[in-house]
């Protein structure tokens, strides 16, 4: 199968119809063909247009229970419609603006849906960083005041943000909310984020001593007289690219409580954001939201 439309006329043509769309997503979820996900077993009844029985276990499943799209009501024509604006839209997308665009009547489940699409777009298998990475924190959600480094207050979160650098430029990025700047909040980010002999390049704080034992090597930059700008230049254009879409994007309306799916949007978009084809976004998505476990509104408001 061709892996993904190239652009929205292509789009437009593929998914015209709930079969196209269903097609398309059996074809992501089981590329080898249909397998029952309790037995394994691979012959099935087809007992609706997407229903299927396992001959061996008798168990009933469907191309979208178990994915994001279980027990939608909600054609998957006018999904796929949402991933495709979604990925095409070069700078993110607010629940408003899909809301206006797909024509819902709800703002409530505009919001929804995004919320379920920024949890896919992070790739469960994905490798991490690796090579030299600069690694930084930032606060983010209120204005600096200069409080102490370490201590997260009021409606600030920590982010945990580390860079991949290839030949002096930005390579992959990873971020992450993180409970304080201590060692052990910063350590447990790293080693989640980077592979193991990597060099991991930061400043001088003390939650980043230790790094050498658990298998990194450590490049620890310090100012020169007064200059804190010439410092982890890497990260700090990241961090000041996030701030500007955090505020663009969602004019600054992120909660806290949210933050973190905010980071996976952001960090989905720049690391894909050399690719040509906006059409292998919405493959990568896709990809993602068929392998992913469904979460429910209570899912989502309890984070
Ligand atoms: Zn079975």
């Amino acid at each position: 199968m061709k892996e993904y439309p190239m652009n929205l006329l292509e789009f437009e043509k593929e998914f015209a119809t709930e079969e196209q769309c269903r097609e398309y997503l059996y074809q992501l979820r089981w590329p080898e063909g249909y397998y029952c996900p309790r037995c394994r077993c691979k012959e099935a009844w087809k007992i609706s247009n997407e229903k299927y029985k396992c001959k061996n276990c008798g168990y009933q499943t469907s191309v979208i229970s178990g994915t994001i799209f279980q027990d939608t009501h909600k054609p998957l024509t006018l999904w796929f419609r949402a991933i495709w604006y979604v990925t095409s839209q070069k700078n993110g997308t607010s629940a408003l603006g899909l809301q206006g665009i797909l024509g819902l009547g709800s703002y409530h489940t505009a919001w929804l849906w995004l919320h379920k699409l920024r949890r896919a777009m992070i790739s469960p298998d994905r490798d991490k960083l690796h090579g030299t990475v600069e690694v930084d924190e930032t606060y983010i959600g209120a204005p600096d005041t200069g409080g102490k480094r370490g201590r997260g207050a009021g409606n600030k979160a920590l982010v945990a943000i580390a860079v991949e650098i290839n030949d002096q430029k930005i390579g992959r990025i990873r971020m992450s909310v993180i409970d304080d700047a201590s060692s052990k909040s910063l350590h447990p980010f790293i080693e989640s984020s980077v592979e193991i002999g990597s060099t991991i390049v930061s400043d001088g704080w003390n939650g980043y001593c230790g790094l050498s034992e658990k298998g990194f090597a450590q490049a620890i930059q310090k100012p020169k007289a007064n200059d804190n700008d010439s410092l982890l230049p890497h990260v700090h254009t990241v961090i000041s690219l996030l701030k500007r879409w955090l505020l663009g994007t969602l004019q600054g309306s992120c909660s806290k409580d949210h933050l973190s799916y905010y980071l996976d949007e952001y960090c989905f978009r720049f690391n894909r954001r050399k690719s040509k084809s906006r059409g292998m976004l919405f493959y990568r998505l896709l990809q993602n939201a068929v392998r992913l476990q469904p979460s429910s509104y209570k899912d989502i408001i309890a984070k």
